[in-house]
Order: structure tokens, then C-alpha cells, then sequence
């Protein structure tokens, strides 16, 4: 089954052939970080004009890619939620059109099992159960996956999102949009041991994070030290992200202890992150837990994963049908 896939939840517009849900023929991702970056985030109003304006082009680009036309495609998938909603209604709206236009079925994808389902185009996936961490920009959950379909939401953060804080700190530091990868890229010239930041863990009692006392932590620190360049700044930036990485995997693994599970799942955004991978790949190891990373590439918004999370919601049953609309706060 060919699956078309399309994402315009935030701010990249992204398409994506894949064929049974596990295998990749085209994944083209066009992204707005650009035109956002002078306003230091995403700009609702902004993102939707221009995934109008880029939806078709990178839509015909993912099928040059693949070498095929609409005619070959099976299902279209769609991000219909979560996410900004003029954005999701512009990839809706498309999915739609695209249905009526040939006849082809389409169905709504959720954006975060979308995340989570990238694990799927791993050549050696886990199977469920497993425990899956969600780190993006607007998200920070902890499902356990007993199948696909079933996801229990174990935790998540009480205020900020791990990408959120990551971005926050970035505008502090008078970094780029988005602050993830110039973050990381600092950091590994710096001392992760230079400033001890807090620990993002409200108590052992439970599977939540709390990061906005972390960016508050940052500014106190530049506020009585001064704006810091340099040896300095890159230190900074180590601390701060070995205090996101070290909170996020110790209470990772703590919960797969605790619930039983053997396989680890880390995906979003901020999966991308190489402190996160390497730290959370060791604790994993220390304790004889198997850790499912997906490839750095993945990780950020793609269409790939949401062809792959509307193929698995179709073998479930799901359809979708001409009243879909956009779910800004959808569950998953
Ligand atoms: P959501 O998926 O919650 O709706 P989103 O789609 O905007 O939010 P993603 O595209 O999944 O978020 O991830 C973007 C986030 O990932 C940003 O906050 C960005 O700073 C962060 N990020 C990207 N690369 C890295 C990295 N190397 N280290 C840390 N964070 C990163
Ligand atoms: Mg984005
Ligand atoms: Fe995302």
C-alpha cells in the first residue's frame, strides 16, 4: 500500500512516499524556520500562508522523488492534530481536496504517534510493548505503548517542553530559532560540569518534568554573570543541556523499571539532541534495557511518519471523511 503522507502542523510543510508504512521512497521537507526566526518562534498567521504556498510544490517534489504520480498512491495521510490550527487546516483542506479530486481514501494522522511511529522505518523496529518518550517542541510525554492504537499516557511535563525550554534558553542567549541544534552544537565545546543547573524532576512519586524553573535558572545566571561568550558560553551551553538530558533519562529509565518494559523509544525533535542519544543510550545499557532511536533526521517534523502513523490508524480501521477537520489539541 502506497501512503502518501502530509504535515503542516507548525512550521515545516513536509510530503512523504511511503510504501506499507515501512519503507521510505520519498520524504521532502520544506521548512519555515527562516521566515519565523526574526520573530524568535513560530508565528501562526505566517505558517499557514506559507504552507499554502509550499504545500503543492513539495507535495510534487515528493512524487518526482518517488517516480510516481497521484494515480500510484493507495491512502493520503494527514496531520489533522495536534498542532497550530490554521496550519493543520491548510494539509486537511489538501488531503481533502486531493480525495475528491481522485477518488483516493485519505485518513487523520496524529502528529505525536506520528513522532512515535518513526521508529517504525528503523529496519529492525520494536515491537510493542515498549515505553516511548515524546520530546519536541511543544511536547514532552511518556506513553506506554502496549500496541499500536494503545498508548497510556504515563507523564509529562507540568509547565515547558523540553524543545520549549531549549528555545527559550536559545532567545536568552541571544541564539538562533530554533535553539535545539545551536545549543547542541555549543555544547560539545563546552564543560557540562561548569554550572550545576536543577534537575527538571518534581519528586520520584511520579513520571513528570518541570523545565521552566531551568530557564529561569539560565536567566538568573546571565543576570548576575553577564551576557557569556565565548569558552563561557559554550560551558553555559553544556551545563544547561546536560541538566535536560540527565532529567529526561533518569526518569526514563526509572519508569521502564518501573513498569516493566524492556524497550526504550525516544523520539521528537529534541531526540535529535547528541547529549540526550549518548546519555540515553548509556543508561539503557547499564541497566539491560534495549533503546530504539530514530535516525536524527527523523526526528524533526517529516511526512514520512505521518504516512506511517495513517497506515497503521487505516489496518486499525480508522477512515477519514469529508466532515475531518483540524484538532488543535488533539489527544493521543
Ligand atoms: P510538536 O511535535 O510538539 O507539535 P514541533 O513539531 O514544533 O512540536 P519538532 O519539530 O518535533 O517540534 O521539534 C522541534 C524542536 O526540537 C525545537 O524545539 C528544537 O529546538 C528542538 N531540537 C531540534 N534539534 C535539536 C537538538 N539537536 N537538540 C535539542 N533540541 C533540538
Ligand atoms: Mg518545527
Ligand atoms: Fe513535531
Amino acid at each position: 500500500m502506497l501512503v502518501l503522507g502530509l504535515e503542516t502542523s507548525c512550521d515545516e510543510t513536509a510530503a512523504a512516499l511511503v510504501e506499507d508504512g515501512r519503507r521510505v521512497l520519498s520524504d521532502v521537507v520544506s521548512t519555515q524556520v527562516d521566515i519565523h526566526r526574526r520573530w524568535g518562534g513560530v508565528v501562526p498567521e505566517l505558517a499557514s500562508r506559507n504552507h499554502v504556498m509550499q504545500v503543492m510544490p513539495v507535495l510534487h517534489e515528493a512524487l518526482t522523488r518517488a517516480g510516481k504520480t497521484l494515480d500510484d498512491v493507495d491512502l493520503i495521510a494527514v496531520t489533522s492534530g495536534p498542532g497550530l490550527i490554521g496550519a493543520l487546516l491548510v494539509g486537511v483542506q489538501v488531503a481533502k481536496s486531493l480525495s475528491l479530486a481522485t477518488g483516493k481514501p485519505f485518513v487523520g494522522a496524529n502528529h505525536l504517534e506520528g513522532h512515535l511511529l518513526a521508529i517504525r522505518l528503523l529496519e529492525d523496529a520494536p515491537e510493542p510493548p515498549f515505553l516511548g518518550l515524546v520530546v519536541s517542541g511543544g511536547h514532552t510525554s511518556l506513553y506506554e505503548v502496549r500496541d499500536y492504537g494503545h498508548y497510556r499516557l504515563v507523564g509529562s511535563t507540568r509547565d515547558d517542553a523540553a524543545g520549549e525550554a531549549y528555545d527559550k534558553t536559545a532567545r536568552i542567549l541571544g541564539l538562533p530559532y530554533p535553539g535545539g541544534l545551536p545549543i547542541d552544537q555549543l555544547a560539545q565545546k563546552g564543560n557540562p560540569e561548569a554550572i550545576r543547573f536543577p534537575r527538571a524532576l518534581p519528586g520520584a512519586d511520579n513520571f513528570d518534568w518541570s523545565f521552566s524553573g531551568l530557564k529561569t535558572a539560565v536567566l538568573h545566571h546571565v543576570k548576575k554573570h553577564g551576557m557569556p561568550e565565548g569558552q563561557a558560553l559554550a560551558d553555559l551551553c553544556a551545563s544547561f543541556q546536560e541538566a535536560v538530558a540527565d532529567a529526561l533519562s533518569r526518569k526514563f529509565i526509572a519508569a521502564a523499571r518501573r513498569l516493566g518494559l524492556q524497550r526504550l523509544v525516544v523520539c521528537g525533535g529534541v531526540a535529535a539532541n547528541s547529549r540526550l542519544r549518548s546519555l540515553c543510550l548509556e543508561r539503557a545499557r547499564e541497566r539491560n534495557l534495549k533503546l530504539f532511536l530514530p535516525p536524527v533526521r527523523l526526528c524533526t517534523d517529516n511526512g514520512a511518519m505521518i504516512a506511517v502513523a495513517g497506515y497503521e490508524a487505516w489496518r486499525r480501521g480508522l477512515r477519514g471523511d469529508f466532515s475531518l477537520s483540524a484538532d488543535p489539541a488533539w489527544r493521543m
